[in-house]
């Protein structure tokens, strides 16, 4: 207490020392951070004081309310708000439906950069430090919220089912063991002790022992009840139709919201509320339940498919990609492709119970990336971002994603490596 108290001592010396107003401009993202660790003080209130008549001289006409505001309650604009509100930020979340109503409630949940990355880069380094987040976060949540992401980092078993795949699958963990992650290769008898539930005979797996999945619905959940937690307002059925150049949030229904900074987390639906090339894929799985063996990891045999049993019982089996537009229903071909998926990878999977089928948009963009940073076109003082386009890995990228975007919308500070994963790319 004593520290913290310290610390705000100091910040309110610090800037009672600037003669000039315009001196503070660019020591905001200190201040809002400096009010985040005083928390609870007396000085944090003084802090507020001194924030909002630097807010005020920053930006002429009405003042900003919040200090960021979030367009999209999925599993990235939840995150993104938790990570804001956690340090502090007055955040306002808004979604057109319900948190989590869309791709981010329903998906399979794996935490698996070894079956996602399909050679090393960026996109592997960014999978692999969110991974790595994820045990911290779902700790905070279930703390913060009292639900429980119900994560598991029982490994993943990516299975070989003929010789072409067996090729694959060598060459896979050869490259990735040469980056660091850690592969182990089985042969058919040790796979089939390491994991009895898998269906006979599949030539050979490789274990990535670190990775796993969460429960993706209870993991929105989680995040927007912490969010709230820390002071967040969530808002559901509140539609955004746009945000201004100069950082303006319009509502349907005219409404209009003024934040510190902006920003953009809708989804498929990002198209819609800026230029960038970003297109819903469909992606369907089923459910089942009754197997006479749950999977000890989640199963994953290429793009052909995979299996992961959740804490209840239930045994998902995915996934489709399709280019099916905003029509996001669950059809019979599907179905009864991902259950000769189920039958090909489980045992007993024929006399399993179809307990669940779903069907969600994944948002994509061209080289299959995501979207994250300044959204270009937007240069006044209060920056719109986008956080979008995680396509298969909005779960697992959730962490990484929001502890980045939180420093972009509160410090001004782009994380390392983000390059490639600019949104100006498509400009
Ligand atoms: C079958 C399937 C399986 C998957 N499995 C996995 C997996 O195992 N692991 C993994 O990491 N990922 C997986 N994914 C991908 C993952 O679901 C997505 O990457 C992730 O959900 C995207 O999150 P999001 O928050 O960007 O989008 P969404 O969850 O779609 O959320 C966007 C939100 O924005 C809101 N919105 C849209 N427009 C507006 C507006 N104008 N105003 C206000 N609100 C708006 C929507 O209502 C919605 O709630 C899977 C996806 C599918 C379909």
């Amino acid at each position: 207490m004593r520290r913290r108290q310290s610390a705000c001592r100091r910040q309110v010396l610090w800037l009672a020392n600037a003669s000039r107003p315009s001196r503070h401009q660019g020591r905001l993202p200190a201040l809002v951070k400096a009010r985040a660790n005083t928390r609870g003080t007396p000085c944090a209130p003084v802090l507020t004081v001194i924030l909002r008549t630097r807010l005020r001289s920053r930006y002429p006409g009405p003042m900003p309310t919040f200090d960021v505001a979030v367009a999209g309650a999925g599993i990235i604009g939840s995150a993104v708000a938790h990570a804001c509100a956690r340090r502090g930020a007055r955040v306002l979340l808004l979604d057109r439906d319900q948190p989590g109503a869309h791709a981010s409630g329903g998906a399979a949940g794996m935490l698996t950069p070894s079956s996602e990355a399909d050679a090393p880069g960026p996109f592997l380094d960014l999978a692999r430090h969110s991974l790595s987040l994820w045990p911290a976060l779902a700790a905070e949540l279930l703390e913060e919220s009292g639900v429980d992401p119900e994560l598991v980092l029982d490994g993943v078993l990516r299975v070989a089912i003929d010789d072409g795949d067996l090729v694959r699958l060598k060459e896979r963990c050869a490259w990735q063991q040469a980056a660091g992650l850690t592969c182990r290769r089985l042969d058919r008898a040790a796979l089939t002790g390491s994991e009895p539930a898998l269906a006979s005979p599949l030539a050979a797996a490789a274990v990535y022992p670190d990775e796993g999945h969460v429960q993706s619905a209870r993991a929105v959940q989680a995040l927007v009840g912490a969010a709230r937690r820390w002071g967040a307002e969530v808002q559901s059925g509140v539609e955004v139709v746009a945000v201004d150049p100069g950082g303006r949030v319009r509502l349907a229904g005219g409404g209009t919201v003024l934040a510190g900074a902006v920003v953009i987390a809708a989804g498929a639906w990002v198209s819609r509320l800026t230029a960038l090339p970003v297109r819903p894929v469909r992606g369907q799985l089923i459910g089942v339940r009754g197997l006479p063996r749950l999977p000890r990891h989640v199963l994953v045999a290429g793009r052909r498919g995979y299996a992961v049993a959740k804490r209840d019982g239930l045994v998902l089996v995915g996934a489709t990609e399709e280019d099916a537009g905003f029509d996001a229903r669950v059809t019979v071909a599907a179905t009864e492709a991902l259950l000769q998926t189920g039958r090909r990878l489980l045992a007993g999977f024929a006399d399993a119970t179809l307990a669940h089928s779903w069907s969600g948009l994944r948002p994509r963009t061209p080289d299959a990336l995501p979207v994250l940073g300044p959204l270009p076109g937007h240069p006044g003082p209060i920056p719109v971002l986008v956080a979008g386009a995680h396509f298969r890995n909005g779960v697992l990228l959730a962490p990484a994603t929001a502890a980045g975007m939180a420093d972009l919308a509160l410090e001004r500070r782009t994380p390392p490596d983000w390059a490639a994963f600019d949104p100006r790319r498509f400009s």
